[in-house]
């Protein structure tokens, strides 16, 4: 199932802090890092692009094992690229987040995705993989988890913030990504077992940073592997 040494999963809701924290985190040490919500992003663009419909999950499903796009690791993003096209700027905006939260409640989607992301960890001493299941599902047998939380009011500010427009829009299309993340049946955003649990609202990106690898150090000693 998993092949890099050392795996540390990063969980948690819509702008909660994971992908800064994993992308600082990653590049501290030295490590390769992905944002799988890039996977449900990627999908929901080009099936809007291919006027494929949320709603059909067969052809959903089929359009995730498609040549046409593919998902590319990257120290400062995670990148989607439809045929040639560089779309990474495009899958980042709140409103592909929520086609994304659509896309992704299909058990057929998941389970074609899956593969894709576990073999981001082919090949490589250390990775580090963010998202909503990936301490449950994606990767289980991570060596080390965390899941992020923030106030609500905070996390839209951020990503107000990051990208401009409305904290009460954003707050509520937040609200909405969280509530449909958390009750899908398959996957279901939820702590992981022995996550450990950081609440990311009074501190700074450096303050998390530090904590996850402050623990992440201590894991690394444990398993004499310091050296990674
Ligand atoms: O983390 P990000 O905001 O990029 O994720 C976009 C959406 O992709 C999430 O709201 C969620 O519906 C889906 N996702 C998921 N499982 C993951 C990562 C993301 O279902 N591991």
């Amino acid at each position: 199932m998993r092949s890099a040494s050392f795996i540390v999963t990063i969980d948690g809701p819509a702008a909660s802090g994971k992908t800064s924290v994993s992308r600082l985190l990653a590049l501290k040490r030295g490590w390769a890092w992905i944002s799988t919500g890039a996977f449900y992003r990627g999908l929901a663009f080009v099936a809007s692009r291919e006027n494929v419909s949320v709603n059909d999950e067969d052809a959903l499903a089929n359009l995730c094992l498609s040549s046409i796009w593919r998902v590319e690791m990257g120290d400062d993003r995670t990148k989607v690229f439809l045929r040639s096209e560089d779309v990474t700027d495009e899958i980042y905006a709140e409103d592909i987040g929520l086609a994304a939260s659509l896309v992704s409640r299909y058990p057929k989607v998941r389970a074609n995705l899956l593969g894709a992301q576990r073999a981001c960890a082919d090949s490589l001493d250390a990775l580090v993989a963010e998202g909503r299941d990936c301490g449950t599902i994606v990767f289980p047998d991570a060596n080390v988890k965390f899941y992020l939380t923030a106030g609500t009011l905070d996390r839209a500010a951020r990503r107000a913030r990051q990208q401009g427009g409305n904290v009460e829009e954003m707050r509520q299309a937040q609200v909405q990504r969280d509530y449909q993340d958390s009750s899908r049946q398959t996957a279901p955003m939820q702590i992981p077992t022995q996550a450990h649990i950081i609440d990311t609202t009074a501190l700074t990106l450096d303050q998390v940073v530090e904590q996850v690898d402050a623990v992440i150090g201590k894991e690394l000693a444990q398993q004499s592997l310091s050296h990674l």
